[in-house]
């Protein structure tokens, strides 16, 4: 299995230097020179299999000739230990939970396969991994778990102190072990700053191999095409064709679902369902790709103004337009309408969504609006609603539950390391760190 680079200038390269190198040095981002097809008594067979033996049987379509099927098992067995479940919210609409990972939301999955499969290929290395992640919330906390007591891997994650929620805050600072969190005298910035500078310093290369396991490696989209497939098997009985709706910032999980399209299999329609920073939907009207800064919103996951996997979407699709649009519809909402669906959901059904999961029921409310017996409609739901208890509970008076998970970690001690933006005291912890002293 060969990857070539989204901007057609850096070598092909394995599976293996595609996890490890993460971007291609042409600055583009990799994708397979052709995707494997599901063959046909595994297409029929999948709905008798788990989740489990379904994400094996898929990974082994990818990367049998790259790992063995033994070691390829406790990869995907020990990553995708928790399971992908569609809750039934009303007539012909599904929400696929996403959410029952250990930082109840969808990067687990990315993360911890990518976390296995990196440490797979790195375990012959002489030098010490270490995992450098800036994060401003969610995402790091979702990579640093993934790497938790993965051996032989360290990671580092720089937060800016001060600025993130306290429930983020204890996700990020109450992992321990081989993790170490670093609270920064200053913003989001100032942590991307001291990674990049890190990365680009040759002596701390040379004594350490720096990675950064950044959102972008292919390594991440593999597992996000699991869920999606799971789904189709389960819902197959209806006999109807199946539309999903999701909800989107990167794009990342929607590459997950191309994935298992071309895999073969049969997604009627995928809709692209953003907040106000709806720079897809307004390519998916215009044909006009205009990137522009974040706005903030209550789905502040999605909050991106120029969504990196989005040469992805265009290269699988032969960088045609009209290609583009025969698969994929978008539609994009307002904070205001995203309160509306909750309320009135909640009311219904009592069915609690977080604010990005919303976003993802109105793409396929409005998709389906007027035609709902023609399809089986599935929203994905990318959050635990009680992540988000903080902003819900301005508009609805409820107390969340939380899950055992969630609130065991408000009660755990933070543990950090405070530092100010200065690279050469960065550098001095990293040399000093204490993995170094055996
Ligand atoms: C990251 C994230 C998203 C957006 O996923 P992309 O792959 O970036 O499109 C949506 N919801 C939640 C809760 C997220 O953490």
């Amino acid at each position: 299995m060969n990857f070539y680079s989204t901007n057609h200038s850096a070598p092909q390269v394995s599976f293996k230097e595609a996890v490890l190198h993460g971007m291609p040095p042409d600055n583009g981002l990799y994708l397979p020179l052709s995707i494997p097809k599901i063959p046909a008594d595994l297409l029929n067979d999948l709905p008798d299999l788990n989740f489990q033996e379904l994400a094996l049987e898929i990974s082994k379509l990818w990367l049998k000739e790259d790992i063995d099927e033994k070691w390829l098992k406790k990869i995907v067995y020990e990553a995708i230990d928790f399971d992908a479940t569609l809750h039934k919210v009303k007539e012909n609409t599904f929400s696929l939970e996403l959410y029952h990972g250990p930082t109840y939301a969808f990067k687990d999955f990315g993360a911890r396969f990518m976390a296995r499969l990196l440490s797979h290929f790195v375990r012959k290395e002489s030098n010490e991994t270490v995992i450098l992640v800036a994060t401003s919330g969610d995402t790091g906390s979702a990579v640093a778990q993934g790497f938790y007591k993965i051996p032989g891997i360290y990671v580092v994650l720089l937060y800016p102190g001060g600025k993130v929620s306290k429930l983020q805050e204890k996700q990020i600072t109450t992992i321990g072990g081989n993790v170490t969190a670093l609270e920064v005298d200053g913003t989001f910035d100032d942590c991307q700053m001291l990674v990049k500078q890190a990365f680009l310093d040759e002596d701390l290369n040379d004594i350490m191999h720096l990675t950064s396991a950044n959102s972008i490696n292919f390594a991440r989209l593999l597992p996000q095409s699991f869920y999606y497939i799971y789904a189709y098997a389960q819902l197959k009985q209806y006999e109807k064709p199946i539309v999903f709706s999701i909800p989107s910032g990167n794009f990342g999980n929607m590459c997950g679902a191309l994935l298992a399209k071309k895999m073969g299999i049969p997604i009627h329609h995928l809709i692209a369902a953003t907040n106000a920073n709806n720079i897809v939907p307004h390519y998916l009207d215009s044909g006009k790709f205009e990137p522009r800064p974040s706005l903030k919103t209550i789905s502040n996951a999605m909050d991106v103004g120029n969504p990196s996997n989005f040469p992805r979407i265009l290269e699988l699709y032969g960088n045609k337009y009209e290609n583009v649009i025969k698969d994929i519809h978008g539609s994009a909402y307002s904070d205001h309408i995203t309160k509306k669906a909750i309320l009135k959901i909640f009311k219904e059904t009592h069915y609690l969504m977080c604010p990005h999961s919303a976003i993802g029921y109105l793409g396929l409310h409005d998709y389906l609006l007027g035609r709902e017996n023609e399809f089986t409609g599935v929203f994905v739901s990318t959050a635990h609603p009680a992540k988000f208890s903080n902003e819900i509970n301005k508009f609805l008076d409820y107390e969340i539950a939380f899950p055992h998970g969630l609130k065991s970690v408000l009660n755990k001690k933070k543990v950090s390391v405070k530092m100010n933006s200065d690279y050469d005291d960065f550098k001095k912890f990293l040399l000093k760190a204490s993995w170094r002293k055996k």
